[in-house]
Formats: structure tokens, sequence, C-alpha cells
């Protein structure tokens, strides 16, 4: 054997799999292959200067790379079962809260300490909520914010280069078993390397090159759901209130017209909306700074409505990729539109963004999103948007940005038992790859859970 465990890609699940284990197991051999280049490597070449929109590198440093998809995150560890992936499913929810638990303890002991622990228990703002059929759900939301969590990931870095060794730009191409089990081997460009036990934690990116690896491995998964909505940017006062006590406010409303769920997602008070690449299609996202010096005036959030598909469709990920690449057909990128414009039924011009009262953080094409949501999506949207002006004032005033489209894709579910093991003995399946998982808090408490029991 080269190594005793190989794990595949460095994002959060891998990152604390790697930590866990060299913590538990120093006696072990372990290797960590990842796509992506090394945490100071990792550069998006976007500067709104001379490159605007996404060029699309080989090897995308938002999404790849140590850290994974979270390292140029907002840096937001919700500990919580209420969402962020089902791992409770599989391990229990008071295990799966006690690993998000540990894993905040962690990051504050590698450079997080001194940031802060918001919670929505006790607040008058869940009150306030279910009065206008408005639903917050419960969570502590520890917000490290970008600046900090690349400072965690560094430090962690630097603790784990001494006793795991890292492949950066290694790029797994497949993964074969040997025997029933008995051991791996992991085949790159540069050669093939043995283990006895392998844990796969891809991520997103690595969402259909998971889907062929249990293809050919014979592991089942299951289709899962897709997110789709819009960003909305407006004043940060307008939500001052929730996010100065809150900071992240998950709030869930029902469509009166359609019964359909539409959900806030990913809070990012004065912070900035960010270009993101799945594949090669672009879409749009959020983050902030805790530096008030990297502060921006406006607040961004996700309003999202998820889609899950019946037979005999199973691909819902190609459906959101197909609206996804309507909306960078008509805008070249990501499509910006004022609300009052889209009531209108008008196109948002450069005119229009000018003259607007909310300045956007990020330059995509103004244009109509109507053109490109179904109407189901969209009129969700805008019933949420006024549910949501009831208790935080301005947010449906005409001014307020809506960028599309925002898009989360789920990877397929992939089969395993409640140590996260697949079919295949000594084969671990963990993090947003698993489908299982698909937030830094749940991810990194994936990782610890796989290592633990590998420990034992
Ligand atoms: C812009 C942005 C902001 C976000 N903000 C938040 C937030 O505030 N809070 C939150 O909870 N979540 C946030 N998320 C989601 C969060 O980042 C993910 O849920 C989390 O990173 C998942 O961790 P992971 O380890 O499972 O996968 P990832 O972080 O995706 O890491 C997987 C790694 O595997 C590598 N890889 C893929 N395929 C291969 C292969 N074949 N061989 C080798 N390596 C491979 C990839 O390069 C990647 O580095 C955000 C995501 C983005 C993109």
């Amino acid at each position: 054997m080269n190594y005793d465990i190989i794990i595949i890609g460095a994002g959060p699940g891998g990152i604390f799999s790697a930590y866990e284990l060299s913590c538990l197991r120093p006696d072990l051999k372990i290797a960590v292959f990842e796509a992506g280049h090394a945490l100071e490597k990792r550069r998006c070449p976007i500067d709104g200067d001379k490159i605007k929109s996404c060029i699309g590198c080989k090897s995308c440093s938002i999404m790849s790379g140590f850290g994974g998809a979270g390292a140029f995150s907002d840096g937001k560890y919700n500990i919580t079962n209420d969402f962020g992936g089902t791992l409770y499913e599989y391990i229990g929810k008071k295990r799966a809260l006690d690993l998000m638990k540990y894993v905040d303890e962690i990051n504050m002991r590698f450079g997080g300490e001194g940031t802060k622990l918001y919670s929505t228990a006790g607040t008058g703002f869940k009150t306030e909520c279910i009065r206008n059929d408005l639903h917050l759900l419960d969570a502590s939301v520890r917000h490290l914010g970008t600046d900090i969590n690349y400072v965690v990931l560094g430090n962690i870095y630097d603790y784990l280069k001494d006793k795991v060794e890292f492949f950066f730009d290694t790029p797994v191409r497949s993964v074969t078993a040997d025997g029933d089990g008995d051991s791996y081997t992991v085949n790159c460009d540069s050669g093939s390397y043995t283990c006895e036990k392998c844990i796969i934690s891809v991520g997103r990116s690595g969402s259909k090159w998971m889907e062929k690896v249990c293809r050919d491995l014979g592991i089942s998964t299951k289709s899962n759901r897709v997110d789709i909505g819009v960003r909305v940017e407006l004043p940060a006062v307008v939500f001052a209130h929730i996010t100065d006590e809150l900071y992240e406010s998950k709030i869930v409303y029902r469509t009166e017209t359609y019964g359909d769920k539409v959900r806030t997602f990913c809070m990012n008070p004065k912070g900035a909306v960010v270009n993101e690449n799945t594949n090669g299609i672009i879409t749009v996202n959020g983050h902030s700074y805790e530096d008030p010096a990297k502060q921006t005036e406006n607040t961004n959030f996700a309003l999202l409505v998820a889609k899950h598909f019946s037979e005999p469709f199973k691909d819902s990920n190609g459906y959101g990729e197909s609206i996804a690449r309507l909306s960078n057909m008509l805008g070249g990128g990501v499509i910006v539109q004022r609300f009052g414009d889209l009531i209108r039924g008008q196109r948002s011009t450069p005119g229009r963004i000018e003259e607007s009262f909310v300045t956007p953080t990020l330059a995509a094409t103004p244009g109509d999103l109507s053109l490109v949501l179904p109407k189901r999506i969209l009129d969700g949207i805008i019933e949420m948007i006024y549910a949501l002006d009831k208790v935080a004032p301005g947010t449906a005033n005409d001014d307020t940005l809506l960028y599309g489209v925002e898009v989360k894709f789920y990877n397929m579910e992939v089969e395993v038992n409640e140590n996260l093991e697949s079919s295949y003995k000594g084969l671990y399946i963990i993090g947003d790859g698993s489908g299982i998982t698909h937030s830094l808090s749940h991810a990194s408490a994936s990782g610890v859970h796989v290592a633990r029991n590998i420990a034992n």
C-alpha cells in the first residue's frame, strides 16, 4: 500500500477528516488529492476592471483548491439540523449537533476566536414572522467572514502539512476497488496510488465525477432536488434590525397561489454579490467580510424555490442548468433587474440601474428575469418579497435589485450506511459530494464522523 488512507478533495469534508485522523491516529499514512490549487495560489482572475466576467479557468479557484467551495465563502457555519443537510438522518440529531459544535471549537482554535456566534433562540423576530405567515428556522450561526475563514484555513493547512501528504492540481480520474474492497487504487494523470481506505469528498464541483464513480462501481444513487431563484440586494438598513441580532435568518414562506415553499438563503449583511461558476455555467452567489473596512452599504440574500421531480424525469440538476444557461445566453452571464421593473413587465436597462438608489455590488447585465425564470417560480419569489416587506419594510421597493439566476445544485444522494460507508467496505463518501450535506458545518462534521469511525 502507498497509503493507509487516501482522501479525495480538500474541501471542509476532506480537511476535517484529515485533521481528525491526524489527531487520533498519527501513525497512519494519509494523502489528500485535490484537483485545485494550494490555498495561497487560489485566485479568481475577475477583477471587475480588465476581466469582468468568468473566463472559464481550467481549475475554478472559487470552487476548487484547499478549502474547497468554502474557501472564499462567507464562512457562515450554521449549527443546526434544520437546514444545511440531512446528516442527522444517518448519525442522529444529537451526534450531528455535537460534531458541528466540535468543528466550531476547532475553527476557534485555528484563528476564529473573537468572531460572533448568533442565535435565533428566544428572539422577538420569530414571533413577528409567524404573525405574518413567515417561519424562522432555528439555528446558531458562527460568522467567520470571508477574511477570517481564509485565515483559519491557512492555519489548519500549516498544522496539517507535515502530518498529511497533499497533492494539489491533481484531479483523481478514477477509483478502482481491488477485491471486494480490500484496497483501493486512486488513478491520477501522474500515476496510480493504492490505499486501504478511501474517503471521497469531492463537493458540488465533483458531482459529475462522483456520478461516474458510482456508476463504475455499481453504487446506488437517487435523484435529488434543485433550488432555483434570485439573489436580492437592498440597502443594509432594510434588514439591519434582523441581521444585527441574528446575522443570518432562514425564513420560509408557503405561497398562496401554488402552495410552494420559498425560503431565504445565505444572507450577507453589508456584503457583495458575486459570480459562481458551476461546470462552466455562471450563476450568482454572495458573501461578506467581518472587517468593517471591506463592508458595503448593501445586504444580499437568495430567495429560492425547491423543485423536486418525480418519474419519468430524473435530471433535476440538468433542469437547473438549462435555466441558468438561458440567463447566460440572454445576459452573457448574470442578469440584474430592479424589482419595480419586473413588476411593471419591463426590462431593466443600464440607465434605469444607474438611476437606482441601490448601487449594484456585482457588474451584471441589466435585463428581464421574466424571460428566464418559469412563471411558477417567479410568482413565488414575488409573493415572498411582498411577505418579507411586512417584517422588513422596504424589501418590495422599486429599487430592490434581483440577480438571476441563483441555483443550488444538489448532488445525487449516494447510498451509504450510518458510518457514511458505501456498499464497498472502507470506501466512504462524505460532504456535499454524497448529496447528504450542503453546508460548511455539515460537510465538516461528516469528515470528523468518518475519521472517528476509521480511527476506532
Ligand atoms: C461562493 C460560495 C459561498 C458559500 N457560502 C457558504 C456559507 O456561508 N455557509 C455554508 O454553510 N456553506 C456555504 N457554501 C457552501 C459550502 O462551501 C459547501 O457546502 C462546502 O464547501 C462543502 O464542502 P465539501 O468538502 O463537501 O465540498 P467542497 O468544498 O466543494 O470541496 C470539494 C473539493 O474536492 C475537489 N475535487 C472535486 N473533484 C475532484 C477530483 N476528481 N479529484 C480531486 N479533487 C476533486 C474540489 O476541487 C474541491 O476543492 C458556499 C459555497 C459557495 C460556492
